[in-house]
């Protein structure tokens, strides 16, 4: 499958819905607003459907604000496009396999679950993809659709510091400046406009930082608790689990989250040696080699040793290689 392909399924139907993961990130919004905008430009009907809210960083970002919230995508649709989703209940929205389903996804272990999959873990991100896509339907790029393909990519590369950031990439980025939207401001946007809480709570997380493995390994938490005594929401915790990775000597990081229905959020971020994926993965969860997360049912602390072990066993199966990654 290729981009021509999705392509042409896009080009014969007439109304979407668009979707992507729970707890979306840049490169989820990015995903389907560019695809949006570039469908709504060749005159199609297009409905965003989400089952969470938008982290308040992305909300200003173009055509956010006609996403709508909803447990389950109901009403008539030529196809639903699935955007970042490696199985069909990652969105976490019901009644979607009742559509014609386009996937269009960059995480390794896609379920292939769509009438047509477009599947590439070569990608940096989804919006890497989505660009293709827009190139293949004939689509001439505007600067709100550069603005969600760049929020891709500077989200998802953590900056341009992860994942397979290729020429490709840059060629992407390239066409991105040329439509007038200025990568420096976009950045701000997305990596330096959050609360004063975000910086206290960075502080309140990182001095109760714990260190296993040599300090090879980093592990951070935080709850409801600490969030409002900081003054922070949970929008403002977006990529403070990479903080740690700034030491040359970690490896890897899991970030804790208690959940107050009892069950425990991890999410996990590695140097390139160290594979937290198939960590990731033993908890029913998943994402990439270097960035994955999951849900975890049971107490913080059990869960915590055993994450800490895997973690450790996938520090170890790195072994040398590590050293000079
Ligand atoms: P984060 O830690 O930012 O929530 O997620 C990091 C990466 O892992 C993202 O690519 C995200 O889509 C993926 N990920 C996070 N949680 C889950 C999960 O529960 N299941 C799956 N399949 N992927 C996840
Ligand atoms: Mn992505």
């Amino acid at each position: 499958m290729s981009a021509s392909v999705v392509a042409a399924a896009l080009r014969d139907r007439q109304s979407f819905i668009l979707t992507s993961h729970a707890r979306p990130d840049g490169d989820a919004i990015g995903s389907q607003l560019a695809l949006a905008l570039a469908l709504r430009a060749l005159g199609k009907n297009v409905r965003l459907i989400n089952k969470d809210s938008i982290p308040a960083q992305y909300r200003h970002f173009p055509g956010v604000g006609g996403i709508e919230f909803a447990p389950q995508a109901t009403g008539p649709a030529d196809a639903v496009v699935t955007l970042e989703c490696s199985d069909i209940s990652r969105p976490g929205v019901a009644g979607l396999d009742r559509y014609f389903v386009v996937n269009i996804d960059h995480h390794l272990g896609n379920e292939m679950y769509g009438a047509v999959n477009w599947f590439d873990a070569s990608a940096a991100s989804c919006t890497e993809m989505v660009a293709d896509v827009i190139d293949a339907l004939g689509v001439k790029w505007t600067r709100d659709i550069a603005k969600h393909l760049y929020l891709g990519i500077a989200t998802d590369t953590g900056g341009f510091r992860h994942g397979p950031i290729s020429a490709r990439t840059f060629e992407v980025c390239r066409r991105i400046a040329e439509t007038g939207a200025e990568p420096a401001a976009m950045a701000r946007e997305i990596f330096d406009s959050f609360g004063i809480g975000r910086v206290k709570l960075t502080g309140e997380m990182l001095s109760r930082m714990e260190l296993h493995h040599d300090g090879r390994l980093a592990v951070l938490e935080f709850d409801d608790a600490l969030l409002a005594r900081c003054g922070a929401t949970i929008d403002d915790t977006e990529g403070l689990v990479n903080l740690p990775l700034g030491a040359n000597e970690v490896l890897a990081v899991a970030l804790f989250k208690r959940q107050a229905d009892g069950s425990c959020r991890v999410s996990l971020r590695s140097k390139p040696a160290v594979d937290v994926r198939g960590v990731a993965s033993k908890w029913g969860g998943g994402g990439h080699r270097n960035a994955a997360g999951a849900t975890l049912a049971g107490s913080i602390e059990e869960l915590k040793a055993a994450v800490v072990a895997e973690l450790e066993h996938a520090i170890d199966a790195a072994g040398d290689a590590a050293k000079f990654a």
